[in-house]
């Protein structure tokens, strides 16, 4: 069976064609700046790489293109559409009614729609995506939609309620919702697989998605029961642009000093904040790491706050854990950043945690265990792949048809 990934952005469309059959990438690609000058890349399996500068107008130009690449060209990976069996797409809101991957309905999308409210950049593009992917395939291809948020459902009350008056709460479900969920399941999952307790019965464990948005999330029996992000994929710690939790003053403080309305204050921070804002350099780990060793004193100070905001995090959820038995790392920045995790990794001596260093410093972007055999905590790298969960649940569900 041979699903087709959909993760739909705002101006960009990733993709990718897995045979399931081994679990096997025939091609991936990403369509970018869509709506604005356009840019399409798409790779297949066998090395095989294709940029080019292409206008397309919204999603549905985009999944041409896409469509195209698959069944043409010197990047030709099938030969009819009707090889594809199943769409499944990446949504990142899914509310309070959607704790696991669905079939896309026509309430589906409708619900889609009005979480869009609660994830205005993402969700609309969600549906567009979908919109598109009906228009290529017509109606009679199954697609499934798989949440961000829905992994994070299983989170107590106490956990997911903001300190502030309940009727925002029940007018305009505002709580903590949790993003990158996709990603705590597959890492968590094969952590629990690596620590021989299958579905994590009886474990507590910490997963680390740090890339260019970072969150954290506590896991006890292989359930949620906190994560760092909240409302939206702002809150928690220091991510690439994103500010993470700040005193909620500071924003009405600024807001009033520099005259912004509640649109341009999201946008700083969103985009101007975090390791960029403080740094002034970049978002990106590789160049902040770079200004570091060059002497720049406010990317060290940008990589010491969030060190110690991820240890503060991290300690906090070992402390609503009742314990630690595994601390996993995963994403751009967990997987390829040695350096970060060694820094994590040894405030957690006092728990007993001892990292093996050379093992530590020599992993980048592959699995492996980083602590010593004498370690009480156990730590891991694990590389995510959202990708394959999707293309999973989707033949998971359209198998049951
Ligand atoms: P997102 O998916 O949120 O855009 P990623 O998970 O791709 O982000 O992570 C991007 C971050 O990972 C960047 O800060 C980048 O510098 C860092 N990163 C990626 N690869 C490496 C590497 N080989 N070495 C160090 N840092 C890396």
């Amino acid at each position: 069976m041979k699903i087709l990934v959909i993760n739909a952005g705002s101006s960009s469309l990733k993709y990718q064609l897995i045979d399931m059959n081994g679990e096997v990438v025939l091609a991936k690609g990403n369509c970018e700046r869509i709506g604005i000058d356009g840019r399409f890349t798409h790779k297949t399996h066998s090395g095989y790489t294709k940029k080019i500068d292409v206008v397309m107008h919204d999603h549905t130009a985009a999944f041409s293109q896409v469509t195209k690449a698959l069944l043409s060209g010197e990047g030709k990976v099938i030969d009819s559409l009707t090889e594809i069996s199943a769409v499944g797409h990446r949504i990142v809101q899914g509310g309070t009614k959607y704790d696991r991957s669905v079939l896309v309905t026509p309430e589906v999308v409708k619900d889609i729609d009005e979480y869009a409210e609660l994830a205005p950049l993402h969700n609309k593009a969600h549906v567009q995506g979908i919109n598109a992917a009906t228009k290529a395939f017509g109606s009679d291809v199954p697609q499934v939609v798989v949440f961000d948020t829905a992994f994070h459902q299983t989170m107590p009350p106490k956990a997911y309620m903001f300190g502030i008056p309940y009727e925002y709460y029940e007018k305009y479900a505002v709580r903590r919702y949790g993003f990158h969920g996709t990603s705590h399941r597959y890492v968590s999952g094969r952590c629990f697989e690596l620590l021989n307790k299958p579905n994590g019965e009886g474990t507590r464990v910490v997963s680390c998605h740090l890339g260019n948005g970072s969150s954290i999330a506590a896991l006890k029996d292989g359930k949620v029961i906190d994560t760092t992000m909240g409302l939206t994929p702002l809150d928690g710690f220091i991510m690439g642009t994103r500010s993470g939790a700040v005193d909620p003053s500071v924003i009405s403080f600024i807001m009033n000093k520099e005259g912004l309305n509640p649109k341009e204050m999201d946008e700083i921070l969103n985009k101007k904040s975090g390791m960029l804002g403080i740094s002034g350099v970049s978002s990106d780990d590789r160049d902040i790491v770079n200004a570091i060793e060059d002497g720049n004193e406010r990317a060290k100070l940008a990589w010491d706050m969030r060190t110690y905001e991820i240890i503060k995090y991290i300690g906090g959820y070992i402390a609503a854990l009742g314990g630690v038995d595994a601390i996993i790392f995963t994403a751009g920045i967990g997987e390829n950043q040695p350096l970060l995790r060694k820094e994590i990794l040894e405030s957690l001596g006092y728990r007993g945690a001892k990292i093996d260093n050379e093992k530590n410093m020599a992993v980048r972007g592959t699995e492996a265990e980083i602590t010593t055999p004498d370690s009480t905590v156990r730590a891991f790298v694990i590389p995510t792949n959202e990708e394959l969960v999707i293309a999973r649940d989707t033949m998971e569900i359209v198998s049951k048809l």
